[in-house]
């Protein structure tokens, strides 16, 4: 499936504010909505994929996720699949705020009852997941056993029991909201709230469910299989949606969010997507010239060549051999960085003493005259 940019959907900049998002899918949802335009599938379509991307942008931990990933970045799914696996009523649920209140206010019949009456979307759960630099490299999918809020089995999520059904809420006849109303000075002032009788759901329950008491969710355990994508750090969070606490009677779940740390690594040192590789040049190498070998994060090793003179603090960078980008966010990998330091002996045999004391007159090792070339050069302005 070809997915548009949530901002391009929702046209308005990388930089808009939480208002003007709000105020973009408005604007969309209205145009778009179904009881608008009725059997349209095109405009049902314009309207999922405008409450998908305000989904991710109207919260700005979903939004800095998206900035940084993309589409993709948040692995298991990430954003990806939402749409598909969201109807419109989720959508009503989820997004009722948006348009002033409950439900469409007016706009129609068929939808503003159904949004109404409100659901309890799960809570989220977080899990922590170490990570090493090979499992970063190449991405990796992770089992979590979650101990979490799973569907009753019973009552399948309705709350209610064996042969006894929900019957619409007396106190509000099934509206989920109770309207208020009262003289001021101003006149007659209305104002609604949730129905304290069924909490906002519109129906209440004749017989519970004996095994969740009615609440549809009972404890339980579930193994989770979480696709980290390749590229994270430390720090990001990977948000597996639906994967989180079950929703109160059939409600939507929530999500797991999954927060990376990165174990150390023994041969690199990570900068960004770029990892640092310490060697230390025998001496003999640095002055003559050769090859040695490096390492890669794969597990190869690659055939450096080294120059003849080559100074400590010398860096090679071998271009793509670092760490690849988290897909949607940047491109290519990072570079493996080579910082050469040179290593002199702490003992000597005699003959290499001997050796080493036959170069100790010589020009070429005499490296202060050099440092006090250079150091005149730089200066040589306030000598004239
Ligand atoms: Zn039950
Ligand atoms: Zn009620």
């Amino acid at each position: 499936m070809n997915k548009r940019d949530y901002y391009e959907v929702l046209g308005v900049s990388k930089t808009a504010s939480e208002d003007e998002i709000k105020k973009a899918y408005r604007q969309i949802a209205i145009k778009y909505h179904p009881d608008r335009n009725p059997g349209d599938k095109k405009a049902e379509e314009m309207f999922k994929e405008a409450a998908e991307a305000y989904n991710v942008l109207h919260d700005p931990k979903k939004r800095q996720q998206y900035d940084q990933f993309g589409f993709a970045g948040p692995a298991g799914g990430g954003f990806e699949g939402f749409g598909a696996s969201m109807n419109l009523d989720d959508i009503f649920q989820m997004f009722g705020d948006v348009f002033g209140g409950r439900g469409f206010g007016g706009f129609g019949s068929g939808f503003s009852g159904r949004a109404a009456r409100q659901q309890h979307r799960g809570n989220d759960l977080r899990l922590k997941v170490k990570l090493s630099l090979q499992e970063i490299n190449q991405g990796v999918t992770k089992k979590f056993k979650v101990r979490k809020d799973i569907t009753c089995t019973h009552c399948h999520g309705t709350g209610a029991e064996e042969g006894s059904s929900h019957e619409t809420c007396p106190t509000c006849h099934g509206s989920g909201i109770i309207t208020h109303t009262t003289q001021s000075i101003f006149g007659m002032m209305q104002t609604q709230g949730v129905c304290p009788t069924c909490k906002g759901e519109g129906q209440v329950i004749k017989n519970k469910c004996h095994l969740c008491n009615g609440t549809g969710v009972t404890k339980g355990e579930e193994v989770v299989e979480i696709k980290i994508p390749a590229g994270v750090a430390e720090g990001m969070v990977v948000n597996v949606p639906g994967k989180g606490n079950a929703g109160i009677r059939g409600g939507i779940p929530g999500d797991i969010q999954v927060l990376v740390e990165e174990e150390e690594d023994k041969t690199f040192v990570r900068d960004g997507n770029d990892l640092i590789y310490n060697v230390l040049l025998d001496f003999p190498t640095a002055a003559l010239g050769g090859e040695i070998d490096v390492p890669t994060v794969e597990g190869k090793t690659l055939k450096v060549k080294i120059e003849s003179g080559t100074q400590p603090g010398k860096t090679l960078r071998l271009r793509g051999k670092g760490l690849p980008a988290v897909q949607g966010y940047g491109s290519g990998n990072g570079d493996l960085v080579v910082n050469i330091s040179v290593y002199v002996p702490k003992t000597l045999s005699r003959d290499e003493k001997n050796a080493l004391e036959s170069f100790r007159n010589s020009d070429n090792f005499k490296g202060d005259r050099q440092t006090e070339e250079s150091i005149f050069k730089r200066f040589k302005n306030y000598f004239v």
